[in-house]
């Protein structure tokens, strides 16, 4: 096996001939990494970082019953998924008992963009209706029809035709029920939109912590009369739960039972399997009868006994390890430690989210700072080299956005609120 080099530049050099100029990497200096444990990633140089970016690692890296669960599996038995096998259903029946009721199937895919992809093909099967409503700076996966609908991907994409966006919740800060009468206002304007081309909407797609919009998460239940707009106009509600599932909002174990709504449509992916890629959704049969009726639906890798044996391994230690209600309370804690540094630094804005889903937005004190984006650029490499990893999001990428594994404890609490003062305090900066 190729043993990893410590030389940064020949890496470079040997991942744009190999990998070419498409690839997207944290950190102009991209990060070389070797090994991860729990919170922590582990560099070539030996060097060691509280990993507050990565909500793939739900459980924590290399989570050693999870490991073994993939392990135990891959000895066993892989295969095609078009073979029945009994894990699919096991983890199927977990995993829908996890939903409400009315979510009575399950279906797997790799990623959550396929995830969100193949819920789109069932809204619009079942609603005879082509329209997408979204949120402005979403992001929903990289499949070609959700490229289009994905505006934070950036200048380099075109809304398709069938997609219209609407502006994200305004932060928080206002009256509660306006902030739900103004976005419920946007997606009458979408639906508006749409019929003025002769469209209706197929489905409301939100990711129900607004993490690319800068985190949103505020005040509970500002969806309801949004959604209700859609379904009066014949939409479905897709709840893109790939960021905010599996309980990191600490209150529920999904994003959406914050709003009283039970969606059509439920998409997963990201912490499902801990970092094995494993993704699929959860939808009402009356839903998915339109698609089944015209469509046979297979995939060759989602949903196999390796992918299910990881996902079900993953849900044994959020249940016995109480991870949802650890996120509660270290994220509570958290967004305490955060929301004091206002008091120190002017350039601390709002601190929103729930449970391990935080979203730190800073601002411009004076006109002498740098932009509140030019700045979290730099906090984001600062804290880098102290050895703390997050990134930065919103329309202005001026929002730090922290989703650390779930199985966070109040200490690296500590260490990234410490290490964030400190940034925050060097006249450097
Ligand atoms: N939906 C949301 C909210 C996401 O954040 C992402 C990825 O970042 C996706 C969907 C796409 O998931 P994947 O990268 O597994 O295809």
């Amino acid at each position: 096996m190729h043993s990893p080099t410590n030389d940064t530049t020949a890496l470079q050099a040997r991942r744009a001939r190999l990998l070419g100029p498409a690839y997207r990497l944290f950190y102009e200096e991209p990060l070389h990494l070797v090994r991860g444990e729990g919170v922590w990633l582990h560099d070539t140089q030996g060097k060691r970082y509280l990993d507050a970016y990565n909500n793939v690692a739900s459980v924590g890296h290399a989570h050693p019953h999870v490991v073994e669960a993939i392990a135990r599996q891959a000895r066993t038995l892989n295969t095609h998924t078009r073979y029945l096998h009994e894990g699919i259903l096991d983890y199927a029946e977990r995993l829908l008992s996890h939903m409400p009721p009315a979510l009575g199937h399950a279906m797997f895919t790799c990623s959550g963009s396929e995830a969100n992809d193949l819920a789109l093909r069932i809204a619009r099967a079942h609603t005879g209706a082509q329209g997408l409503i979204i949120t402005r700076y979403a992001y929903h996966g990289v499949t070609a029809p959700l490229a289009e609908a994905s505006p934070s991907l950036g200048a380099l994409m075109r809304l398709g035709h069938t997609v219209r966006t609407v502006p994200a919740p305004q932060p928080v800060g206002q009256d509660p029920a306006e902030v739900g009468r103004r976005f419920a206002h946007g997606v009458r304007e979408a639906i508006a939109e749409l019929a003025a081309v002769g469209m209706r909407p197929a489905a409301l797609l939100v990711d129900t912590v607004f993490s690319s919009d800068g985190v949103f998460t505020a005040p509970a239940g500002f969806l309801q009369e949004a959604v209700q707009a859609v379904r009066e106009a014949g939409g479905l509600l897709i709840a893109d739960e790939v960021q905010s599932g599996f309980g990191r909002t600490g209150e529920a174990f999904w994003g959406f039972e914050r709003h009283g709504l039970v969606p059509d449509i439920v998409t997963l992916g990201k912490p499902m399997g801990n970092g094995h890629p494993v993704a699929g959704l959860a939808v009402q049969p009356g839903v998915l009868a339109a698609f089944a009726a015209t469509c046979r639906y297979f995939n060759t890798f989602g949903g196999n006994p390796v992918s299910m044996a990881a996902a079900s391994a993953v849900l044994d230690v959020i249940e016995r390890e109480g991870l949802q209600a650890n996120a509660q309370v270290v994220g509570t804690y958290l967004h305490g430690r955060l929301a004091a540094l206002r008091q120190r630094h002017p350039q601390v804005g709002e601190v929103r989210g729930a449970g391990l889903f935080v979203g730190l937005a800073l601002v411009q004190p004076d006109a002498a700072g740098p932009p509140p984006g030019q700045l979290a650029a730099r906090v984001v490499n600062a804290l880098r080299q102290r050895g703390v990893l997050l990134s930065a999001t919103g329309p202005a990428a001026d929002t730090l956005k922290i989703r650390p594994p779930l199985v966070f404890q109040r200490e690296h609490a500590d260490l990234l609120a410490d290490t964030l003062d400190e940034v925050l305090a060097d006249p450097a900066l």
